[in-house]
């Protein structure tokens, strides 16, 4: 059984409803921005700088 995504927002508990991608970088990696793969819920997949890819099922 797959284990729903949950939202990548920070306190954020909602189940994950697109997968997409933020451009930025991870604190203490890569000092260059990118882009990073994240998941989002409903009302997250709306934030400004949040890129959707795809509608998960
Ligand atoms: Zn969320």
């Amino acid at each position: 059984m797959k284990e729903p995504l949950k939202c990548d927002r920070i306190g954020c508990n909602q189940d994950a409803v697109y997968q997409g991608h933020i451009y930025g970088h991870v604190k203490g990696e890569d000092p260059k921005d990118s882009f990073l793969p994240v998941n989002a819920c409903e009302s997250h997949s709306k934030s400004t700088g949040f890129y959707i890819e795809a509608k998960l099922k």
